[in-house]
């Protein structure tokens, strides 16, 4: 469950990224062809959240479609998975421009009083 790891990393970010301060959320984005499996990912969080500043804090995950480019017609589409046809012109030489990442979006501290 390679998800452990990956959700190592993101926390280690997230960290970085607070410097110090206590996480309340954690946004990431999880593209269908990145091989994340959400519901592994939320089981990663669960168990190793508690041990970082990102303690009870809560977890976004947006989920995007795959995203192209058609190099005839220059459309930038997103199209579900297994029907990667440009809606403009047909052309099903689209280029994977999007739909594999896992990265951090943002994150939410609390604010200073
Ligand atoms: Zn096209």
């Amino acid at each position: 469950m390679h998800e452990l790891s990956l959700m190592s990393n993101l926390l280690a970010d997230a960290a970085a990224a607070a410097d110090g301060a206590p996480i309340c959320a954690l946004r990431v984005r999880v593209g269908p062809l990145s091989g994340v499996v959400v519901e592994a990912l939320r089981f990663a969080f669960e168990a190793l959240s508690p041990e970082t500043c990102a303690a009870g804090a809560r977890l976004d995950v947006e989920e995007t479609a795959p995203a192209f480019h058609c190099p005839r017609c220059g459309a930038d589409y997103e199209t579900p998975i297994g029907a990667y046809q440009c809606p403009g012109c047909g052309a099903a030489d689209g280029e994977l421009r999007g739909g594999n990442e896992l990265e951090l979006v943002s994150i939410e501290v609390p604010d200073h009083v």
